[in-house]
């Protein structure tokens, strides 16, 4: 069965997000849970949790399909010695998050170089940084982006996810999730080549690896290394692209997540994914 959602909005407080979700006919979500620009937020209250997991059980949303996002200043591959401690800091806070939400995944960007150490020292950075991380939580998963390879930004190759998982100690909480628009700008060709690049991602990572998906379609082309979102059947990835990940087995049982830029399009894009889910996968 195919879990299929949006990155929907927590303001007002997380206790909103399950509620954002269900009125999109959501059964998958993902969410900030903290103000993904400030490095620093007040913590969550003991109302806003209860709420949040009472609703996700009303709604029948379950931790397994809540892929929280961590913020976009966080770079766990820091070159310089403050900055990799703030992010650090910030991110065993993202993560303590998680476990007070009952959450069991924390999505993020891998990190950047910022052109000051090699991008080899960088990933092996992300990996301590983790693995740091681990350490001093329970029951979540650091489940790594590919990016678009934007700017120093590490993630754009398998190999980079290869690279890091390799280097983590506790293999059972760690994975990856797959952006199709960042997969797509990073140069793979899943729009022709789609049975090839599914292969690879599993020769070069493993698919047992895989914890999530973020289903975007792209305003810019193959290998620009440029991040754009755009909505499905909107830019320049085949629309029979999606339709045809919704029918292969292999994305089962993973939060499959929206980021398109036009929420207003989301119940509808939403419920278009999930009639396709339901056709016959032998259709391929
Ligand atoms: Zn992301
Ligand atoms: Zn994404």
């Amino acid at each position: 069965m195919k879990y299929i959602g949006a990155h929907v909005s927590s303001s007002g407080g997380v206790e909103n997000a399950p509620l954002n979700a269900h009125n999109i006919g959501a059964n998958a979500f993902a969410l900030f849970t903290k103000n993904q620009r400030q490095w620093v937020s007040p913590p969550l209250t003991e109302k806003s949790i209860r709420l949040f997991k009472e609703r996700c059980e009303e709604y029948n949303l379950k931790a397994e399909h809540i892929l929280p996002h961590d913020s976009y200043l966080i770079n766990l591959g820091h070159p310089e010695e403050e900055g990799l401690t703030k992010s650090r800091t910030a991110f065993l806070d993202e993560m303590q998050r998680c476990e007070q939400l009952g959450l069991k995944l924390l999505n993020f960007h891998p990190g950047s170089h910022l052109n000051k150490i090699s991008p080899e020292a960088c990933l092996d950075r992300i990996a301590e940084s983790i693995n740091i991380t681990l350490d001093q939580t329970q029951g979540v998963t650091a489940v790594i982006e590919n990016t678009a390879g934007q700017g120093s930004n590490m993630g754009f190759s398998f190999y980079h996810l290869r690279h890091i998982i390799d280097r983590v100690e506790d293999k059972s909480r760690v994975g990856f999730c797959i952006d199709t628009c960042h997969t797509f700008t990073a140069g793979y060709n899943l729009v022709e080549e789609y049975d090839k690049v599914w292969r690879e991602l599993d020769e070069v990572v493993g698919l047992s690896f895989l914890k999530g998906i973020h289903l975007n379609d792209s305003k810019k082309p193959l290998a620009s290394h440029v991040d754009r979102h755009d909505s499905l059947g909107k830019g320049l990835i085949d629309k029979n692209f999606f339709s045809r990940m919704m029918r292969d087995p292999r994305f089962d049982n993973i939060p499959i997540i929206l980021e398109t830029p036009d929420e207003s399009l989301w119940a509808e894009e939403i419920a278009w994914l999930r009639k396709e889910s339901e056709q016959p996968a032998n259709i391929l």
